[in-house]
């Protein structure tokens, strides 16, 4: 579908994430349909999504399942009064979840399970839970949360202040007290490399997570409620893959210090990394995991809080104890978008898209260190886990000043392919339906791309 863009005074008045607005008015970018792996703007051209919207859009457009799910859920109840009550849906997700919830967050009578509608609204909740846990299981005094610089959590007042990049929080300052920030895996590798040291990512993830311990103890560990960490996240150089040894260390740190481990899946849960949450994919399990983005599809707005067995059960008692979630959403469980939710659970099982971004994500990493092999001097780093796969540029050929990201960006977006691109990096995230011939597709605009950059490069320096 054609459409003619709207004149530049409303497009001006849209409020869009992030964006300045006079410039999005000066070249808008509107989408009107998708099928698939592909969408369409508003100029008719069509555009291979290679980061799922925005992690999002894991099982494509147009999915029948789901578009079948949702459909007959609004003709039947499209809403169900929370404060009242719950729906058949929301129960029938919140089943589902329970059972695909890490083996270790089981308890004797399996996790809690909060349903909610954004990524921010699931880690508010979840640091919420950890104060709200500390209080009523002998530890009043524990309150502080702990977070890593470089990490987002949202874009609420509590999630900002867990967000470890100023960028996005400090027009808003002061945030919410009781944050702390630790320094990632990446940094302290960054900084051993430049000590002249060989920093691998075992070394650099052992240091750090030891840091975190040193900054636990320091702080008094009667006074820290949580840490809470994206097991992989996207930060301004692109994926951070943190090394097991730094979870493992993580996690013996939290249960020394009776500090809970909160896992931010918005990004990682939900097949992303070829299992189903980064907790599998590491092996170590949280005491609050929470999930969203992918978890619908992008077909309805949907999160959860998955909330380990021996913490929800301190919220149950007897009414009038206060001991129950002092928290709400009006649209927390909406059974439209448990529907959809449970229809998204269905498809990943009956189609085995989890196999299929571990397969496929596999043979997206083997194509970019080939591509890396081919222009040594435009990638520096491959770097990512099923799929999410990306590379870091070149930093001496291809500097962070120069801004080869955005370039490629450009020319991605000209050669019909949609990626995430920074400054000094590329990051894709495929549908979890991708096959292997949508990825090579990826891979092959990829190379051109990198082919233009090269020969800029090149002609630049001759
Ligand atoms: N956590 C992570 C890791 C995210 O990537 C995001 C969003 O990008 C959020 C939380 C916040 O999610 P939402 O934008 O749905 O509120």
């Amino acid at each position: 579908m054609t459409i003619s863009t709207p004149d530049k005074d409303l497009l001006r008045h849209l409020v869009l994430d992030f964006k300045q607005m006079n410039q999005f008015a000066e070249e808008p970018w509107i989408f009107t349909g998708g099928e698939g792996l592909r969408i369409q703007d508003s100029t008719g051209k069509w555009y291979l999504d290679g980061l799922s919207g925005v992690f999002v859009n894991s099982l494509g457009y147009g999915n029948q399942r789901i578009l079948d799910a949702a459909i007959t859920q609004l003709r039947e109840m499209h809403f169900a009064p929370p404060l009242h009550g719950t729906s058949q849906p929301a129960l029938d997700l919140a089943q589902r979840l329970r059972r695909l919830a890490p083996a270790a967050m089981q308890g004797d009578t399996g996790p809690g399970i909060k349903l909610l509608s954004g990524g921010s609204e699931a880690t508010e909740a979840a640091m919420k839970i950890a104060r709200q846990y500390w209080k009523q299981a002998g530890h009043p005094r524990k309150y502080k949360i702990v977070a890593r610089y470089g990490g987002y959590h949202g874009a609420t007042m509590g999630a900002l202040s867990a967000t470890g990049g100023w960028e996005r929080k400090s027009v808003f300052e002061p945030l919410v007290a009781g944050f702390l920030h630790h320094h990632p895996p990446q940094v302290l590798r960054a900084m051993l490399r430049d000590l002249g040291q060989p920093a691998d990512d075992t070394v650099a993830g052992i240091a750090s997570a030891r840091l975190l311990e040193r900054t636990i103890e320091a702080e008094d560990p009667e006074t820290v409620a949580a840490v809470i960490v994206e097991p992989i996240s996207i930060s301004s150089a692109g994926y951070v893959v943190p090394a097991r040894e730094y979870y493992e260390i993580l996690r013996a740190a939290c249960d020394k210090h009776n500090v809970l481990l909160i896992f931010d899946e918005i990004i990682t849960g939900f097949g992303r990394l070829g299992e189903w949450f980064g907790a599998d994919h590491y092996g170590v399990a949280p005491d609050l995991l929470c999930c969203g983005k992918g978890m619908g599809g992008g077909y309805a707005p949907l999160s959860a809080v998955l909330i380990a067995g021996k913490v929800w059960e301190a919220f149950l008692g007897e009414p009038g104890d206060r001991r129950e979630f002092h928290h709400g959403h009006t649209f927390g469980g909406n059974p439209v978008a448990a529907a959809v939710g449970c229809a998204a659970i269905d498809e990943i099982e009956a189609r085995d898209l989890i196999g299929n971004a571990r397969r496929q994500g596999a043979h997206m990493r083997s194509r970019l260190e080939a591509l890396q092999r081919e222009y040594p001097d435009v990638i520096g780093e491959v770097r990512g886990a099923g799929f999410l796969q990306g590379f870091e540029f070149h930093a001496e050929r291809h500097p962070k000043a120069a801004k080869p990201g955005k370039r490629f960006e450009a020319l991605a977006k000209e050669h019909g392919l949609i990626a995430r691109c920074g400054d000094e990096y590329v990051a894709f995230a495929p549908p979890l339906i991708a096959a292997h011939a949508d990825v090579d597709e990826m891979l092959d605009i990829t190379t051109d791309c990198l082919h233009e950059i090269a020969g800029q490069a090149e002609r630049l320096s001759g």
